[in-house]
């Protein structure tokens, strides 16, 4: 007698790309597994920060991405409770916004000069007329935004899409979301296979505690989306990028919005190894003011450079120098998953039928996930994507 496999998706990673993945595929009357090596938001997820931007995104296939999530994080956090059923509305309390810290608070990016000015100005043109809501602000109004920014600055464009959420949290109640509607959480097993059939077709994971039989694996496993993909026998170039992060000690609200230079956006586009850092300043819930982040491909190295967060303390503080005064509680780094071109790997894999990618999001992945999840429900119960997947083909590394 033939058996059923137990789930008709197993969900590779428990970071918040894979809980968007689990979250929309059960949504789309799916039965999933989600396989962690680790605890929920055990990887980059827990050592990213939680900016959802459009701000620093050129007209593309990227933006379009993050125009689609930023939907798609609003809906979510519109939700009373979890989204569907189960728990709806019990647990820590608040609605599905609140219990991730979403805060709709926009961004504001800075020129210094009339130069920069000048390119800020033309860079948001274009956003515009991708769908990007920009309102240049004149050097003087700036403080009506941010009353604690430095003196002489050119001006500036505010993003009132741009939002925060806790990423950890995101992770977590996303897949809370997708447990009480069935979906099964495996943390702490290991995939160290991937299995095909005779005809190429995935056929299931080996796990370090046995097999699981099932015909679609989503490869959420984030930096480690590259050693997934060999597991499954093709070739996908995820590399590390390195990032660290201050955190203050908690203080009262004096960075409102998701503040940063304008060069930032340059540094973000850039495929050095070198290292880069322009700061990122803004203000949490609990009180600490993150100021991220540096961006340096140096592999798995987890040494602490206090040169990268001295640069990022200097940074923020000529954004804000009220900050020279404030105490760093600590800080932390993370590896982004980084592909060449810099956009992720969404969608099914043509080299190897029944195996989906969603990773390789480098250092946007928080902001990204829904889309990311919502595309990949699509492909799994045959429907068409809301965006062409092509410019997100995982074959298109080995193409070039
Ligand atoms: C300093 C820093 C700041 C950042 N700031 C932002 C930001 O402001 N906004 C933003 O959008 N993004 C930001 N990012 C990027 C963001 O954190 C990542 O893009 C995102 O977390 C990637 O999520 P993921 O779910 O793909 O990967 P991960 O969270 O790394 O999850 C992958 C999971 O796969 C598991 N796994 C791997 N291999 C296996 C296996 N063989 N078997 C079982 N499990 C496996 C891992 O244990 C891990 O839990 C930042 C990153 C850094 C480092």
């Amino acid at each position: 007698m033939l058996t059923r496999p137990p789930y008709d998706v197993v969900v590779v990673g428990a970071g918040v790309v894979g809980a968007a993945c689990a979250y929309y595929a059960t949504l789309a009357g799916l039965s999933v597994a989600v396989v962690d090596r680790g605890p929920v938001a055990g990887g980059t997820t827990g050592a990213g920060e939680g900016n959802l931007l459009v701000s620093d995104k050129e007209p593309g296939p990227e933006l379009d991405l993050a125009l689609l999530s930023t939907r798609l994080w609003g809906e979510l956090a519109a939700e009373p409770g979890a989204a569907f059923g189960g728990e709806a509305g019990r647990g820590t309390g608040g609605g599905f916004g609140e219990r991730i810290e979403y805060e709709a608070k926009g961004g504001l990016v800075v020129a210094s000069g009339e130069p920069g000015m000048a390119a800020l100005r033309a860079f948001a043109e274009g956003q515009r007329a991708a769908g990007v809501e920009a309102v240049e602000i004149a050097g003087e109004r700036l403080y009506e935004l941010e009353p604690h920014l430095a003196p002489g600055p050119a001006g500036g464009v505010h993003y009132p899409q741009d939002a925060q959420v806790q990423p950890a949290l995101a992770a977590a109640h996303l897949l809370r979301a997708a447990r009480s509607a069935g979906a099964e959480l495996r943390l702490g097993e290991t995939v160290t296979a991937v299995r095909t059939r005779p005809d190429g077709s995935v056929l299931g994971v080996t796990t370090d505690r046995g097999q699981i039989d099932v015909p679609a694996v989503v490869n959420a496993a984030g930096t480690w989306g590259g050693e997934l993909a060999r597991l499954a026998g093709v070739a996908l170039p995820v590399l590390p990028r390195r990032g660290f992060v201050l955190v203050t000690e908690p203080l009262p609200r004096i960075v409102r919005h998701k503040v940063y230079a304008a060069d930032y956006v340059a540094d973000v586009a850039s495929g050095s190894a070198a290292l880069q850092t322009s700061a990122v300043v803004e203000g949490t819930p609990a009180g600490p003011v993150l100021i991220g982040a540096s961006r340096e491909r140096v592999g798995f190295d987890r040494t602490l450079s206090v040169e990268v967060l001295r640069r990022l303390a200097v940074q923020a503080a000529a954004l804000f120098p009220v900050l020279a005064e404030v105490a760093v509680q600590r800080a932390y780094r993370g590896f982004r998953p980084y592909l060449p071109d810099h956009l992720p790997a969404i969608g099914a894999d043509a080299r190897l039928p029944g195996l989906y990618h969603a990773c390789g999001h480098e250092g946007a992945g928080i902001g990204l996930a829904p889309a990311t999840g919502l595309l990949i429900s699509r492909q799994l119960t045959g429907k068409q994507p809301e965006l062409d997947l092509s410019p997100f083909r995982a074959d298109r590394f080995a193409r070039s």
